[in-house]
């Protein structure tokens, strides 16, 4: 095997790594930057004959068609990652018209992928040519979302994509595979931090969000559209909370697509008990019209940066009956950052407005906290791990050296001889 690391090197974005098992070429996600200017790896330097993506968030998948204007490899993927992908793709077309900036790839290479496109269930193998084995194994992050294991005669890899050990609302904890592996590619995500307690976490945030309804306001939860919305709709469609519950953004099609795969997720039954519970909002005008009802409404974008959310925001400070639930990490330079740091959004015109609601950020993290990662790279004992995807790969290496593991943090253009 030859490993080559294009991305997501001492980063998070543009996840993509090139390995070659015996004789097959493969592209390990084909991921892009969307906070810079949607920038990708250099595919180019390197031809492939199949091009894997583990799931659909955009630092994996985003830079996909832009593999096939010089390649013309078969793409794998699950079953509900290829709608996702469609629709995130659909949607970064979107936002890229909007804001005058160009994607790295045309119409056409987004058609060939399409036509070349094979989906994979769990634990179902695909064999090359060579006898070469490609393995979905379920990650627990979002719905679809894979490890990959790729396995020649004598040698074993698995690349960890996104994974999440523990078990939420939506997924059972990614587990590792039954077999020892020799190398092993893995998130490092919170390699150094822990996340708290999913249930302690659920009940607080459910506290707050009546709390902050009883006192008058509307609980605006700005969510991700892939997951986390349907995950929000699941702990606010509780027994506690006796409140109305709204959805809006792009999270209404991931509710439509997700219910097409009842098998990805954990509790198909809950998830579509809160779905159906959830009332949609039809308009621009019926969502203002609700900002200081007794509600709460959970919607895109996650990190603020457009979306239905914003004009919810921009409508509730004028007003000063709401209060905003901020879900999950925000990557420097997001509106979701410059609030909970500055306590100001950017405003239309690039001007900044400031925000005078009460602002909450809760931790409903879909990657494994440091525990779950040590011991999952006990468990899979690799004869080498490549820590990636992170701020912290090195020090997260260092970690796992200490514990007598060979683990290195690959620096973009690094080549490996397995
Ligand atoms: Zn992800």
């Amino acid at each position: 095997m030859q490993l080559a690391c294009l991305g997501a090197c001492n980063e998070v974005g543009k996840s993509s790594f090139w390995l070659k098992a015996n004789q097959v070429r493969i592209l390990l996600d084909a991921g892009m930057k969307i906070h810079d200017h949607n920038e990708i790896p250099q595919f180019n330097k390197h031809q492939c004959d199949a091009l894997v993506i583990t799931h659909a968030h955009l630092d994996h998948s985003g830079g996909a068609p832009a593999v096939y204007r010089n390649a013309n490899p078969l793409t794998f993927c699950t079953y509900p990652t290829e709608p996702l992908v469609n629709l995130l793709l659909d949607d970064s077309e979107k936002v890229a018209l909007d804001r005058k900036k160009a994607l790295p790839f045309s119409r056409d290479n987004r058609r060939r992928m399409d036509k070349k496109t094979s989906c994979l269930g769990y634990g179902q193998d695909y064999e090359f040519h060579d006898g070469t084995r490609l393995r979905f194994l379920d990650a627990g992050h979002i719905p679809g979302s894979a490890m990959a294991l790729v396995e020649t005669r004598d040698k074993s890899l698995l690349y960890t994509g996104d994974f999440n050990l523990s078990e939420t609302r939506m997924h059972h904890a990614a587990r590792a595979p039954k077999d020892e592996v020799d190398y092993l590619i893995i998130e490092s995500t919170y390699g150094m931090r822990e996340h708290p307690p999913r249930r302690d976490l659920e009940r607080d945030f459910l506290a707050d969000v009546r709390k902050a309804i009883e006192d008058g306001r509307t609980a605006l939860v700005p969510a991700f559209a892939v997951g986390r919305t349907q995950e929000l709709l699941q702990v606010l469609h509780s027994s506690e909370f006796n409140h109305r519950l709204y959805v809006n953004g792009m999270g209404k099609q991931v509710n439509q697509i997700v219910s097409d795969y009842p098998s990805y997720v954990r509790d198909f039954d809950a998830l579509n008990d809160a779905i159906n519970a959830a009332e949609e909002i039809r308009s621009n005008r019926q969502g203002e019209k609700l900002m200081g009802k007794p509600c709460a409404i959970v919607s895109t974008a996650g990190m603020l940066d457009g979306g239905p959310m914003l004009s919810y925001i921009r409508e509730a400070t004028k007003k000063g009956n709401a209060a905003i639930f901020l879900t999950g990490y925000q990557v420097e330079g997001t509106n979701g950052r410059h609030l909970v740091e500055e306590g100001k959004i950017k405003a239309e015109g690039g001007r900044f407005q400031k925000i005078d609601l009460p602002v909450k950020q809760y931790d409903f993290s879909a990657h494994a906290g440091k525990h779950d990662l040590h011991a999952f790279v006990k468990k899979v004992n690799p004869q080498k791990v490549f820590c990636v995807h992170g701020d912290e790969c090195g020090e997260f290496a260092a970690s796992l050296r200490n514990e007598g593991f060979d683990a290195v943090a690959p620096k973009i253009g690094d080549a490996f001889k397995l």
